[in-house]
């Protein structure tokens, strides 16, 4: 591939926040991307390069578009590249820090996906099939959603909060299926939450999740959203997941949530007690990023029944992920592509999870963009789990729409996925 011109923009995400748009031409057309962000960030992800400037309250991203049409423009056009991994090498070559913070993972992710589509395009091939490509495989499977219909914790501004519920409607036969079942349990929640609390509490958060005031505890989220898959006949069809995002609520070598304080163990025993009263599949970020221990123990406790999801712990990092292998700290990775920022990289991080028999969930960022790039990485990767916010918001539903159009493409060769490890 030659690639002829790189140009890098400042755009909005979701929140209003700036990002960064990358757009480059190659000798069979132009391709573009643009990057998500996070707002309950892990410490270890790679840096994300703000201006820190007056405008935007510093949180402009001209710098990082300065370095996509500066150093990464005058290293990349007019060369020959032959694979993916050639110009994610030459990136990370250019950048040479651990975490990219030279010329900002923000700024190399935009250019990395930007050349994944050009390499699909240049193959003749559809994303998620050039994707599959790259990862060694042909198998591709459409995602059961993790679909997030309550938001909490830093997603709304609260403190010592668990921050996403959500349904899990692994009981669906396909991708259509499970979409349709949770789009109706979430607006069957929302009349549910009118009802009993008034219309406030029917205002969504920036996942597209309700944010009920008066339902400050987890235990009565979880009845709610039980109650809203009773009603909508789908008890059977919907399981649930929580990413409780834990980092947010530890200080000091304890566990924050309401007004109630936890240490590791106590903590297991918190989950352990959700985990017996709801038909909750996966669990997210019960620990902070540091507490190697506490995620050890409660893999070991509840390992064998449900998928030990790591996000903050991991931040989709190969370094990361084989400790937490060799410490048997969780038993799925969260794959976030910004948090590594490159597509070969973010393969890499789950073909390492995968030779584990771990699971892998594919997951958006709070920040998102119109951008549906990871519909097409979870359907090429192949890994059956999804986790794109609520089916409400176009920054979500760009994903979910790109899914049901991916599956219509593939027709009776499309698979669906589960929580089996593949
Ligand atoms: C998450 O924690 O899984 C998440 C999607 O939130 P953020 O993008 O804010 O890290
Ligand atoms: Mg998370």
């Amino acid at each position: 591939m030659k690639i002829v011109s790189i140009k890098g923009s400042q755009i909005l995400d979701s929140r209003g926040i700036p990002t960064v748009a990358c757009s480059i031409k190659t000798g069979t057309g132009s391709f573009s991307a643009m990057v998500p962000s996070g707002t309950s960030t892990g410490q270890y992800e790679a840096l994300e390069l703000r201006d820190a400037g007056k405008e935007f309250d510093g949180k402009g991203v001209l710098k990082a578009v300065q370095n996509v049409n500066g150093p990464i423009a005058k290293a990349l056009v007019g060369k020959l590249f032959q694979t993916q991994r050639d110009v994610d090498t030459a990136l990370i070559k250019l950048d040479g820090t651990k975490n990219k913070s030279r010329l900002g993972g923000n700024a190399i992710l935009a250019v990395s996906m930007a050349v994944c589509r050009a390499g699909a395009d240049e193959r003749r091939m559809n994303l998620y099939e050039y994707i599959g490509q790259l990862a060694g495989n042909k198998s591709f499977v459409l995602p059961v959603p993790q679909l997030n219909v309550m938001n909490g914790g830093y997603h709304v501004g609260l403190k010592n909060d668990i921050q996403e519920s959500m349904f899990f409607p692994s009981g669906a036969k396909s991708f259509s299926e499970a979409l349709r079942i949770g789009t109706e349990a979430y607006h069957c929640l929302k009349k549910i939450l009118l009802q009993k609390y008034g219309v406030s509490a029917t205002l969504i958060g920036a996942e597209g999740g309700f944010v009920p005031e008066a339902v400050k505890k987890q235990a009565d989220r979880m009845t709610l959203i039980q109650q809203a898959a009773e009603e909508t006949g789908y008890a059977k069809k919907i399981d649930f997941a929580i990413d409780a995002a834990a980092s947010e609520f530890y200080a000091n070598g304890s566990y924050q949530i309401g007004s109630q304080k936890f240490s590791s163990e106590s903590l297991v025993e918190y989950y352990s007690e959700f985990i017996s009263n709801y038909s909750i599949v996966s669990l997210e970020d019960a620990f902070s990023d540091d507490d190697w221990s506490g995620w050890t123990a409660l893999t070991k406790k509840l390992g064998s029944q449900l998928q030990i999801v790591g996000d903050d712990l991991l931040v989709t990092n190969p370094e990361r992920i084989k400790r937490a292998i060799s410490e048997k700290a969780c038993n799925s990775l969260l794959l976030k592509v910004n948090q590594i920022g490159t597509v070969s990289e973010s393969i890499d991080a789950f073909l390492i999870a995968k030779n584990a028999g771990w699971t892998t969930v594919v997951s958006h960022r709070s920040g998102e963009t119109e951008d549906s790039f990871i519909a097409d990485l979870v359907v090429g990767l192949g890994c059956g789990q999804s986790k794109f916010g609520a089916p409400a918001r176009s920054e979500r539903t760009a994903k979910y729409n790109r899914l049901l159009q991916i599956e219509e493409t593939l027709g009776s060769k499309a698979r669906f996925g589960s929580i089996t490890a593949r």
